[in-house]
């Protein structure tokens, strides 16, 4: 029989890629989104896609009376919950926003689904939950804590996780902590359109290869690593919406939840992704060296051998192919917009 997810934020930037994967994989799979963070066109763009028609339901996670209408309407077998605001420095100039549609979207929905009987979920949680000082690679034993008003509402997210399965044994859920998403769907119809200036890396290196912006600033060459800049666990947003079909698939078989670091494991510096995403494009990426952003950390990549374990998830993409699709979209894109 097929099952039934709804699928909250999942006209974002992951959750539209992950809408695609659960598609292929044979589930029956509904949007809910707000649209406060993802173009009005991204339904349409996944109907031509994946060529049928996408349910899509409007509305916010913190609307607990239409929440409940929708539990009514479908027979929900599972969420995959990615709805969340997650602009770091946003969150700390609005720390009460993100603490009430992190925290408050994630408790609503929770309610919702214990009123609607519906006890499996996937929930998005982040590298940030680590702080700066996990030993690397990091396992997901190692000590959590946070660095800013985002990091810190994925924490306690998690606590509530752990509390409320604590609680009600009828729960499973698989929390997935992401390291740094990048990448778009190969078709060149979805990926990542951050509004105004990208505060990320890949984002920011794509504008310039496309002539948007002038240079990449690298914040620090003065690090503790092997070039001096820093280093993260780049992963192909492909390879994380899979980790979800296997995460949901898991839930479904095992009956009981995980919690699973979900990167390549290999760490590439900021000045191997100007270089790799030079090559991806063809074009020049200018750089030049600013003085480090604060909280940042030197260095962070994933040990994934738990999620491999758990769930046999293990990363297909490399960075070429990371930078490769970045490019086809942005450019993509950027040939539509001229049309
Ligand atoms: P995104 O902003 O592209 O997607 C989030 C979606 O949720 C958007 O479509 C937005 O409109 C929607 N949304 C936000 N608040 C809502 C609400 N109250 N009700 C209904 N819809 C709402 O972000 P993303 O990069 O796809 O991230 C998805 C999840 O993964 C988030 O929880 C994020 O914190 C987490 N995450 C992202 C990253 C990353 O680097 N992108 C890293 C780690 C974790
Ligand atoms: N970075 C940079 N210039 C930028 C944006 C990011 O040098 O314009 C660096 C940043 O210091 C970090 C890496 O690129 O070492 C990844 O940053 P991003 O914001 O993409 O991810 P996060 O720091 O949240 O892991």
């Amino acid at each position: 029989m097929t099952q039934r997810i709804l699928l909250t934020g999942g006209a974002g930037y992951i959750g539209s890629h992950t809408y695609a994967a659960l598609v292929e994989a044979g589930y029956e799979v509904v949007i809910l989104d707000n649209f406060s963070n993802s173009a009005r066109d991204v339904p349409d763009r996944l109907e031509l896609l994946l060529d049928r028609k996408i349910k899509v339901i409007e509305g916010d996670v913190l609307d607990r009376a239409m929440l409940d209408r929708v539990f009514a309407k479908h027979d929900f077998d599972a969420v995959v919950h990615f709805a969340a605001s997650k602009a770091v420095g946003e969150s700390v100039k609005e720390p009460l926003a993100y603490m009430q549609n992190n925290i408050g979207g994630l408790v609503t929905l929770m309610q919702a689904m214990q009123a609607a009987g519906v006890f499996r979920l996937v929930f998005s949680s982040s590298a940030s939950v680590y702080g700066n000082n996990a030993q690397l690679p990091i396992a997901e034993t190692a000590e959590r804590s946070y660095g800013n008003p985002y990091g810190h509402t994925k924490l306690v997210c998690e606590q509530i996780i752990e509390q409320t399965l604590a609680s009600d044994p009828r729960w499973a859920v698989g929390v997935l902590r992401y390291f740094n998403p990048v990448g778009a769907h190969p078709s060149g119809l979805i990926g990542e359109d951050p509004a105004g200036v990208p505060d990320n890396l890949m984002p920011y290196i794509a504008k310039v290869a496309g002539g948007e912006l002038p240079c990449i600033s690298i914040f620090g060459d003065d690090y503790p690593t092997p070039d001096g800049t820093g280093v993260r666990d780049y992963i192909h947003v492909c390879d994380l919406a899979d980790g979800h079909v296997l995460s949901l698939r898991s839930l479904f078989h095992e009956g009981k939840g995980h919690v699973v670091n979900l990167g390549t494991g290999r760490g590439y510096s900021v000045l191997e992704v100007i270089s790799a995403y030079a090559q991806a494009s063809g074009r020049d990426i200018p750089y030049l060296v600013a003085p480090r952003r604060p909280g940042d950390a030197a260095a962070t990549y994933a040990n994934p051998a738990l999620a491999k374990e758990m769930l046999g998830f293990s990363a297909r993409f490399d960075l070429g192919d990371m930078c490769r699709s970045s490019w086809e979209w942005v450019s993509t894109q950027a040939q539509s917009a001229d049309a």
